[in-house]
């Protein structure tokens, strides 16, 4: 993979078919100059950062920069900052970390019912494990309620976990807000920042965050890399058990290279925040003004305005997300639907019916998650063929003629 100095690429992508990849919620392509950096880490600095010799402490340097640009991205300091498998690991750790770490206080603990499945499942061992979780419910644009967090808040309530951006949908959530009222009421609050990391401006001072999680590969970085920033002074039970990395937080040897790959890619990211999110901002307006025009019956999911500027979800009635998905897939568009943003579940999207959506209009939904690449033709190429794909599953859709019937009666 990384020979002669360089990262060769595969040559097979010329024979395959022009691809437009409109998925970054998901994941994201790698940047090429965190590739770079990837493999030269792979090939060159081998050593264990925990060692006295010279390959420990140019391997020791690589981790410090990276901490210190993760840290600076938020606000944080340089040791409030461990490094972890991804989001999942993060959200475990923080949710099940001040869980068990503050039992002394009690066993409450609070998140919403739109949260990823890392904290949503989290929440549920704990449940089992003795604690209590309230999920708090959202709008029907999918913004957290605040008066039900308020009155949620009891005295053995050891921690609030509500994400910054959700998903699926890209709604942002006041966490500023839920941050005071959190600090006001002297709980512990966590946030998954693994869509808004490197996108939005975070800091986690003024916006009164105890934790928070995030990915290198939402960010175009390598995937298997996170970090969770956990603010001096917070309690916190480590769920592994080993060496002394990372505070004895997180034992086991660094993952060197990848994060390497998050420190680069959180460099990236602070240097292009502003343009980079206008830029994907006007291909979204563009894909969904295309959207509007030509295709009826449809619904936008999510706030209208309060929004991540790279996310446009769509209910389609009539349809079924699955089978718009493959019939853009054979144009080679690549995009995901509602039904729990994976491909091996039909149930509906949390996210969706969590916002009152009916399971068959959450089923007809789409996500549509552009990122930094995308450009005006590939948007274009979309806004084209989306109407044709949805007419012919519509022309399908029994519910749909009975529909057309019903409309013709009256
Ligand atoms: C992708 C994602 C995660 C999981 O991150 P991984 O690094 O893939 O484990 C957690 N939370 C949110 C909001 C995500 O989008």
């Amino acid at each position: 993979m990384c020979r002669g100095g360089s990262c060769a690429r595969p040559q097979e992508t010329e024979f395959k078919m022009k691809r437009i990849y409109l998925d970054h919620n998901a994941t994201t392509p790698l940047n090429s100059e965190v590739a770079d950096e990837v493999c030269r880490c792979l090939r060159e600095d081998f050593g264990n950062p925990q060692t006295l010799y010279s390959y420990g402490k140019d391997a020791r340097k690589l981790v410090h920069d990276s901490r210190e640009t993760v840290a600076s991205l938020i606000g944080a300091k340089r040791e409030e900052i461990i490094f972890t498998s991804g989001g999942t690991e993060s959200d475990n750790m923080a949710v099940r970390g001040v869980a068990y770490g503050n039992i002394n206080k009690g066993r409450h603990v609070i998140s919403s019912s739109i949260e990823h499945h890392a904290v949503l499942e989290s929440c549920r061992a704990l449940e089992k494990e003795g604690f209590e979780v309230t999920y708090v419910p959202v709008d029907e644009n999918g913004v957290v309620r605040l008066d039900e967090l308020q009155k949620a808040i009891r005295p053995d309530t050891v921690l609030i976990s509500i994400m910054h951006a959700n998903n699926e949908t890209g709604t942002i959530q006041p966490v500023s807000e839920i941050g005071r009222i959190a600090r006001e009421k002297g709980v512990i609050f966590h946030t998954d920042t693994v869509q808004t990391f490197g996108k939005v401006k975070i800091n986690v001072d003024e916006m009164n965050i105890d934790l928070l999680s995030a990915s290198a590969h939402k960010l175009h970085g390598p995937k298997g890399i996170g970090a969770l920033y956990i603010r001096k002074g917070i309690r916190l039970k480590n769920l592994i058990f080993g060496g002394h990395q990372e505070r004895k937080m997180r034992p086991g040897t660094h993952n060197v290279p990848g994060i390497v790959g998050l420190g680069k890619a959180a460099e990236i990211a602070a240097r292009d925040m502003e343009g980079g999110g206008n830029k994907v901002l006007l291909l979204r307006e563009r894909l969904w003004e295309g959207i509007k025009t030509n295709i009826s019956h449809i619904r936008l999911n999510g706030h209208p305005a309060v929004r991540l500027h790279n996310t446009l979800n769509v209910s389609f009635e009539f349809v079924e997300g699955e089978s718009l998905i493959l019939g853009l897939d054979d144009q080679g568009i690549c995009v995901a639907s509602g039904s729990a943003c994976t491909s091996d579940s039909l149930e509906p999207s949390h996210v969706l019916t969590a916002m009152g959506l009916s399971p068959e209009i959450a089923h007809g939904s789409l996500r549509f998650s552009l990122g930094r690449n995308n450009t005006e033709e590939e948007i274009d190429f979309v806004i084209q063929a989306l109407p044709k794909v949805v007419e012919r599953m519509r022309s399908m859709s029994p519910l749909y003629r009975e529909f057309l019937k019903k409309q013709g009666k009256t």
